[in-house]
């Protein structure tokens, strides 16, 4: 097997300057797949550094929107004949099932062609009704540089959130990837600059969370900080933001609810259940791991779900029958054992899985628990891997207070045919996504956030392009003035 080895990617080109090195082992064969230069907070100042060069000297921030639109598309177009390659480093570095990781660098195509065209409505407005002779202009101006924190599982489509829209919108980057998973985002940052994003534009700096990330999010020379992982990390980057008084945007974690009523359609409900938990090896920060389900048709469709679970193929990620690949590390892998081990130390009913899978990975199996109460820790704590909490209801009233016993607020999904159910669900949840009859769904045009311990701040959607400008506003008074102190 080729070891790739990677160094930065800072001012254009990867740079010579590392000595010290990290091995990245696939979480599913524990072979080493990659090397990452460990960085230093040298290196991170000299990412910062070539983005604030880049920025204040131009001319990514003085092109036009059809100018930075073309270049963007072309650099979609990049991405595209990259595929295979992308697809690999993503299995390979995250463990996640081969079927998931083309979906993410398909998405990051359409993530990078949905922001060219926001490059051309970066829009501001006018007031002309201020009085005679007074006009104010809002404009439009792209925020600077930015600082893009990215987590492990979705490696490519997160930095595919974060970087084209900041670049849409005329700014420039510095991206610390996961210490786990950098490799594609070093890949994407080189075909950025093939693609004719000039030097500078887009940097990426690889090691540790505690060393660069913190020099990054602490950094004089940022000014937005767009993070996404956990919400202990999340409290941190806030802390780091306040010395510089800088904007942050703070994707954080989730427990969401999948709320099943009698009147849905079972066959898809069974199907999006599944999904919901298993879906990237469960490690997903809008994961429907809380399964809610109408005590009338609980017994039978429980049943339907645990058998199927029981039918899932978890092992090699390559293969293209499997449905769940490997846990990103042994760390990771002991937690959600444990996880497992307090449900049933707790009292829940252990249906399906219950612990570790065979191979030479860092597996787990698909893990159903029954009769969660809302005081387990399965219930209140993200778990990131492949275990659903199942808990049966009565009423809409009873099923909207479970869903929002929760400290996180990030996405929640409610399956029913009846219009009024799923408008009154949708109303009072205390989440930033509800969705209805589908699960982990979404499209570049749509806004994510959180609320409560999920974060704040918009990624994607014209929200999302927005978070990476802001607005100037100009008072422009024209002809004479009436004097207003004595002549
Ligand atoms: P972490 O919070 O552990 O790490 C996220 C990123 O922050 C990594 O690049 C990490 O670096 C870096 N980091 C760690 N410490 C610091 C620090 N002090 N200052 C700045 N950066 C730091 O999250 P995970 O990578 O474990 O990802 C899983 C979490 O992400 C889950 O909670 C999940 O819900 C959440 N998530 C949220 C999403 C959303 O859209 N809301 C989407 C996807 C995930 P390193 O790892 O290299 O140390």
């Amino acid at each position: 097997m080729t070891v790739r080895s990677y160094t930065h990617f800072i001012n254009g080109r990867f740079d010579g300057a590392s000595t010290d090195f990290v091995e990245r082992k696939a979480p599913a064969t524990g072979e080493t797949v990659a090397t990452f230069a460990s960085g230093t907070q040298d290196d991170m100042d000299r990412a910062v550094q070539a983005a604030r060069e880049a920025f204040d000297k131009g001319p990514w921030p003085q092109m036009s929107g059809m100018e930075r639109a073309e270049i963007l598309n072309r650099y979609a177009d990049l991405v595209k004949a990259n595929f295979d390659k992308l697809v690999q480093i993503e299995i390979e570095e995250v463990g996640k099932p081969i079927r998931f990781a083309r979906g993410d660098v398909s998405g990051v195509v359409g993530l990078i062609r949905y922001a060219a065209s926001l490059a051309m409505q970066m829009v501001g407005s006018t007031y002309t009704n201020l009085g005679a002779n007074k006009t104010a202009l809002l404009m439009r101006e792209p925020i600077g540089v930015v600082a893009l924190v990215t987590p492990w599982n979705f490696p490519a489509l997160i930095l595919a959130q974060k970087v084209p829209f900041a670049l849409a919108a005329g700014c420039t980057a510095v991206v610390k990837p996961s210490e786990f998973t950098s490799g594609s985002a070093l890949e994407l940052a080189a075909l950025a600059v093939e693609a004719g994003v000039p030097a500078g534009v887009f940097n990426v700096v690889s090691g540790k969370g505690s060393v660069v990330g913190k020099t990054l999010t602490e950094h004089p020379g940022v000014d937005f900080i767009s993070f996404t992982g956990s919400t202990r990390v999340g409290q941190e980057v806030m802390q780091a933001s306040s010395k510089n008084v800088v904007k942050t945007s703070l994707e954080l974690g989730g427990k969401s609810a999948n709320m099943v009523f009698a009147d849905a359609n079972l066959d898809d409900a069974v199907d999006g259940a599944l999904m919901g938990v298993f879906f990237n090896n469960g490690e997903c920060c809008v994961s429907g791991s809380r399964l809610f389900v109408q005590n009338s048709i609980a017994d039978e469709f429980i049943a339907r779900v645990t058998e199927r679970s029981k039918k899932l193929k978890v092992g090699d990620p390559f293969d293209e029958d499997t449905d769940i690949g490997a846990m990103i590390d042994p760390k990771h892998h002991g937690k959600v054992l444990e996880y497992i081990d307090s449900g049933v130390a707790e009292g829940a009913k252990l249906l399906a899985g219950g612990g570790a899978a065979s191979g030479a990975g860092h597996f787990v199996q698909a893990t159903i628990f029954d009769h969660v109460q809302p005081t387990m820790k399965i219930f209140q704590e993200e778990i990131f891997g492949p275990v659903l909490s199942i808990t049966r209801f009565e009423t809409m009233e009873e099923v909207i207070e479970l869903a929002n016993d929760s400290p996180y607020g990030l996405s929640n999904y409610v399956w029913s045919k009846n219009i009024d159910t799923v408008m009154n669900v949708a109303k009072r949840l205390k989440s930033g996504w509800v969705q209805a009859n589908t699960v982990i769904d979404g499209a570049p045009q749509l806004p994510l956030t959180g609320v409560k311990g999920s974060g704040y701040g918009y990624e994607m959607g014209q929200a999302g392009f927005e978070e990476f400008t802001q607005l100037k506003t100009l008072f422009i008074h024209t002809g004479p003035r009436t004097p207003v102190f004595g002549r």
